[in-house]
């Protein structure tokens, strides 16, 4: 095992030392419980992977359970989903696939017991006096007059809101604890609520649904889950979760455990605002490649590797952080540049014409598709007399230090010949370089040069005559930067600069036939994956990550100044 898998965090110490005394009979049984109500983000990443992770280090099993309690904003197509998201992940739950919702006939009869033991009862105030009588962090709270129904009163009652009788919000179902705790989550909490409202699943058999609070753990401890591990929102949830347990003996008991989600710099998690953007048409679905969402991941070209290495690296906390972006592009960046097939691109072309070579001749040049990976072999690179060079690689009045093409300098272009610009083309009009004049070298074939010679630029080109036209997308942070940490509260901001798209960018032949999902490297610019819309008639190129590592600089200037 890798040192980096078997990293320790206070999770896997809680379960190892569980192991070590054969609480829980010696069993891990995690879950990972997604509510169906939208797509799985890239927070959700960091739970699959330590639920997964931990089944699966320690021998045990993880179950899918999807946490179906609230109808109305719940549907298949999630489901679906989220099934394929986790498998695309790699993790697989086997035969472990749960609904809440298969409990429901289980949790009514729990609700029963506790009626029964005096532990619930059924209330009629509404849903805003409820509030009203709950008081707050300094103020105890006051009891409802319901509070003191019989036992066989409530049950009648209970019964009659399964049946229908009674119109949404008229009763509710409580437990009866304290309502002068100091913790607010056990001054009755709510169990059950009335819902005239069909179910993806169940249909209409249900006119009653559980809150999260009473589903939750009761169908933790149906399943035989040992380690409850959920987001840090829920530790002050803790003591009703157990008291739940405790007062129904149910045959399993699981610990819940909390860590901080994982928040990142320029981007939203809820699902809440995920699905607004989607709604409002703000992106182009939940696949938009620059929604954090693990399918819009993937259309950008994330590989399931790079986020569980993320995931990895960034471990388990009891205290909320925020993470740079730039720590996940900075994964992408790794496992892409050891996978990825390098490829030449001009995204914004400039005609370059070698006078001195001759008309109608083309070479065949050997180029390295991953000079990582010896393996991947080389493929040949067509060039001719007139190639294309990218825009930004060209200056007629250099800054100093511009090692690329300028009048009288000479560059290499890559894999091909030196050459040397002997003047340029300008737009009559606008006085724009439209075309530089160049010589070759014809002694520098593959880009070699004798010693002594200075050549330090090295240009990727694209031969006129062979190259490909593709659109290319290039992204940028989703939210303007400027407006990054209440993001979740605040009205979004789309960065209007988050996608600007290219139309006719120029790949080299060799990516004619590249098909959706394929990943590249651009020399000199970045990954590349081809976009789930793309086809030989038209090619488009999600920009997955720029090369440029500014992590890896963020890093240095933290280590510099920490040391
Ligand atoms: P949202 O607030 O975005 O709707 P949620 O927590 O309600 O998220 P669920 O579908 O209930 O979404 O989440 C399933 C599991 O994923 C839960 O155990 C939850 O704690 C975990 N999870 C959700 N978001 C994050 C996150 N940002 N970081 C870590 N875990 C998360
Ligand atoms: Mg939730």
């Amino acid at each position: 095992m890798s040192d980096s898998s078997s990293a320790s965090n206070f999770i896997r110490a809680i379960v190892q030392s569980d192991l070590a005394i054969g609480k829980h009979g010696g069993r891990v049984v995690t879950r990972f419980p997604p509510e169906p109500n939208g797509y799985l983000h890239i927070g959700h990443a960091k739970s699959i992977c330590l639920n997964f992770g931990l089944a699966q280090e320690f021998g045990g099993v993880c179950h899918l359970r999807f946490d179906d309690t609230n109808p109305s904003k719940e549907n298949i197509e999630y489901v679906e989903a989220i099934q394929e998201d986790v498998h695309w992940l790699g993790f697989d739950w086997h035969d472990k696939l749960f609904y809440a919702s298969d409990y429901f006939e289980a949790l009514y009869r729990y609700a029963i017991a506790l009626i029964k033991k005096n532990k619930a009862y059924v209330d009629s105030l509404s849903a805003e006096e409820i509030r009203r009588h709950r008081g707050t962090l300094t103020e105890a709270g006051l009891d409802s007059p319901y509070r003191t129904r019989s036992i066989e009163e409530n049950i009648d009652l209970f019964a009659r809101m399964r049946a229908g009788e009674f119109p949404d919000g008229t009763h509710v179902l409580r437990a009866k604890i304290d309502m002068a705790s100091a913790n607010i989550n056990l001054r009755d909490p709510t169990l059950y609520r009335i819902r005239h409202v069909s179910h993806h699943r169940s249909g209409n058999t249900w006119l009653i649904y559980p809150t999260y609070d009473f589903a939750h753990p009761l169908s933790d401890a149906i399943e035989g889950v040992t380690h409850s591990i959920c987001t840090l929102e829920f530790e002050d949830h803790r003591p009703l979760y157990d008291w739940l347990l405790d007062e129904l003996q149910t045959p399993h008991h699981p610990q819940q455990i909390e860590f901080a989600r994982l928040n990142l710099t320029h981007t939203v998690m809820s699902k809440r605002k995920l699905l607004e953007l989607v709604e409002q048409k703000q992106v182009c679905g939940w696949d938009d490649p620059r929604l954090p969402t693990l399918k819009g991941l993937r259309r950008r070209g994330y590989t399931p590797e790079s986020i569980r290495a993320f995931c990895e690296h960034i471990g388990v906390a009891k205290r909320d952080a925020i993470v740079e972006m730039a720590l996940l592009e900075h994964f992408i960046r790794e496992d892409l540049n050891r996978r990825a097939a390098r490829a030449m691109a001009v995204l914004r072309p400039l005609k370059v014409v070698i006078e001195n070579y001759p008309d109608g001749k083309v070479e065949d040049l050997e180029a390295v598709n991953n000079p990582e990976d010896p393996g991947m072999g080389t493929r040949q690179v067509p060039f001719s007399r007139v190639v294309y060079i990218d825009q930004d690689d060209f200056r007629e009045d250099p800054p100093k230090k511009f090692y690329r093409l300028t009048p009288g300098q000479e560059v290499r272009l890559r894999y091909a010949y030196i050459i040397k610009c002997t003047g340029v083309i300008k737009d009559d009009r606008t006085g724009e370089v439209i075309e530089v004049r160049c010589t070759y070298d014809p002694t520098t074939r593959g880009g070699s040069s004798q010693e002594g010679r200075k050549v330090k630029g090295t240009l990727h080109w694209v031969s006129a005559a062979h190259a490909v036209e593709a659109e290319v997308r290039l992204y940028e942070s989703l939210l303007d930067p400027s407006q990054d940490r209440d993001a979740s509260e605040a009205l979004l901001a789309i960065n209007p600069h988050s996608l600007e798209r290219l139309a006719r960018c120029l790949v080299e032949p060799s990516l004619a036939a590249a098909s959706p999902g394929n990943r590249y490297q651009f020399e000199r610019q970045g990954y590349f994956c081809v976009d789930a819309d793309s086809s030989t008639d038209h090619l488009i190129f999600n920009r997955t990550v720029a090369l440029r590592d500014t992590w890896a600089k963020i890093e240095k200037s933290q280590t510099a100044s920490t040391s």
